[in-house]
C-alpha cells in the first residue's frame, strides 16, 4: 500500500486518560480514530461504528481466523482488535490514524514492526490513578483492584515505547501528544 499518513498508538494503564487525551486529539481534522471491534457490551451512550465495532465471540472469532485484525488481544474478559482495512484506508488517504489499544496489543504491533509512533500514557502516580479511577466509577470495587494490580504491570513495559506522557496536567499531556506526532500547529485552511 502507498503509506502516506503516520499511525500513533496511544496506550497506558486503565484509568491513566487515554480516552480523554485522545477525545482532545480528535478534535483535530487530519486525526481519525481507529474504531476497534470489541466483544464488550455496550455501555450507555456509545455508538456501534462510532465507538466500537460491537460483536459476538463467534463473529470475532471467524474475523481472527480471516485475518482481519492487524492486533487483537483479551481484555478484561473481553476481546478487543485493531481492523486492518480501516487503518489502511486512513493511512493511504494520508491521515494519522489513531489507534487507543491496551498494553499488549501495542507491544504486538511493535512486535511485528508496524511504523509508527508508540506513546504510553502514564498517571503521575498509583495513588492518583486510584482516584481517578474511583472518580470514573466506572467499575466495581474488585474490578478497580484488578486493574490497579495490573496496572503495576503495565507501567513496567513504559520502556518499550517511544515516548512516556505523564498525565498530570491534561491541557500539558495533550500539547505533549500534539507535539510529538507534530500536530501541534493548527491545520491551515
Ligand atoms: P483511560 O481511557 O486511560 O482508562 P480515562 O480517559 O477514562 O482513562 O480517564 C480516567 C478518569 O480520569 C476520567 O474520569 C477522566 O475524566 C479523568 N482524567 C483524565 N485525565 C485527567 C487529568 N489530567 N486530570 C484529572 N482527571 C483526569
Ligand atoms: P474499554 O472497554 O474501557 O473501552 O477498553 C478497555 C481496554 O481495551 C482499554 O485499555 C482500551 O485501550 C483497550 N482497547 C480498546 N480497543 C482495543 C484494541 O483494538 N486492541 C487492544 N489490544 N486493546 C484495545
Amino acid at each position: 500500500m502507498t503509506r502516506r499518513g503516520q499511525m500513533v498508538v496511544v496506550s497506558g494503564p486503565s484509568g491513566a486518560g487515554k480516552s480523554t487525551i485522545c477525545k482532545r486529539l480528535l478534535q483535530d481534522a487530519r486525526i481519525v480514530f481507529s474504531v476497534s471491534a470489541t466483544t464488550r457490551k455496550q455501555r450507555q451512550g456509545e455508538v456501534d461504528g462510532r465507538d466500537y465495532h460491537f460483536l459476538s465471540r463467534d463473529e470475532f472469532r471467524a474475523k481472527v481466523e480471516r485475518g482481519e485484525f492487524i492486533e487483537w488481544a483479551e481484555v478484561y474478559g473481553n476481546l478487543y482488535g485493531t481492523l486492518r482495512k480501516p487503518m489502511q484506508t486512513t493511512l493511504e488517504s494520508g491521515k494519522t490514524c489513531l489507534l487507543e489499544i491496551d498494553v499488549q496489543g501495542a507491544l504486538q504491533l511493535k512486535a511485528i514492526g508496524e511504523p509508527g509512533i508508540y506513546v504510553f500514557i502514564a498517571p503521575p502516580d498509583f495513588e492518583v490513578l486510584r482516584q481517578r479511577l474511583v472518580q470514573r466509577n466506572s467499575e466495581t470495587p474488585e474490578a478497580l483492584e484488578r486493574r490497579l494490580h495490573k496496572a503495576e504491570d503495565e507501567y513496567r513495559e513504559r520502556v518499550k515505547y517511544d515516548h512516556v506522557v505523564v498525565n498530570d496536567d491534561l491541557d500539558h499531556a495533550v500539547q505533549r501528544v500534539r507535539e510529538i506526532i507534530g500536530l501541534s500547529e493548527p491545520a491551515r485552511s
